[in-house]
């Protein structure tokens, strides 16, 4: 076996964001330095982040998407700049095949992965953060005010990062995804997908750019590690009892 890897940018940690870190701690100026392929949440927890080609765009709880400026701040988000290593085609799948299915065409689970998945849905189910407001409560108590989506007869694009058991606490283990309709007005977080057509690019990342926030709110976050993995399972499970 012998791959090229590429590197990609994270900012901040998903145990953060567990801690009530939504304390927006990068600018989108800086962050979009870093890639044109992303994902992540904004401050406040205000809603989902998708990068394509670039453009980042904020998908809100209410429904709208609206483009991303500047000055606008994120406590978390993955980027690359994305390099297809693999592409791959796939029809009449759900988003659980679809794991299955690139879990076995990965040539390792240790190491990272960025995946572009463009396609024709029958139907995406999808949650989106709310606009939390302080004090910030865990991500274990924000995620239940989600506002959930189903989407028929669509076409869009999702931006997956999967992340290897060993990092579990810096990004969520396995597929993180976000979708964004093919007319950048709807999109979130996603759940579930019924995929009529699927095309998909895989792209190789063995080097992380690991930021950590200097922020008050960072830096003393404070981590219950007796809890946390229970915890991420928690806020995991939530999005798999949805999900079926
Ligand atoms: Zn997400």
């Amino acid at each position: 076996m012998k791959i090229n890897g590429h590197s990609f940018y994270q900012h901040s940690l998903f145990s953060a964001l567990m801690a009530a870190d939504f304390y927006g701690s990068i600018t989108f100026a800086e962050l979009l330095q870093h890639g044109n392929f992303g994902l992540g949440t904004f401050h406040a927890a205000d809603g989902e982040l998708i990068v394509l080609d670039g453009q980042a765009y904020q998908m809100l709880a209410t429904g709208e998407v609206k483009l991303v400026t500047k000055e606008m701040t994120t406590p978390f988000a993955s980027l690359t700049n994305f390099v297809s290593d693999l592409k791959l085609e796939f029809n009449d799948i759900s988003f659980q095949e679809l794991e299955k299915e690139l879990v076995a065409k990965f040539p390792s689970l240790n190491i990272f992965y960025a995946i572009k998945i463009s396609g024709d849905f029958k139907e995406i189910s999808t949650r989106t953060l709310t606009k939390q407001t302080e004090p910030f409560v865990v991500l274990k108590e924000a995620a239940k005010e989600q506002k959930e989506l189903t989407l028929a007869n669509i076409s869009g694009d999702i931006v997956v990062f999967w992340t290897p058991k060993f990092a579990n606490n810096i990004i969520v283990d396995g597929f993180h995804a976000h979708f964004i309709s093919s007319d950048r007005k709807v999109g979130g977080h996603v759940f579930n997908f019924q995929a009529k057509h699927l095309n998909v690019e895989i792209s190789y990342l063995t080097n992380m750019d690991l930021h950590l926030p200097q922020t008050e709110s960072y830096l003393s976050h404070r981590i219950d590690s007796s809890s946390l993995l229970a915890d991420i399972k928690q806020v995991e499970s939530q999005r798999k009892k949805v999900a079926d």
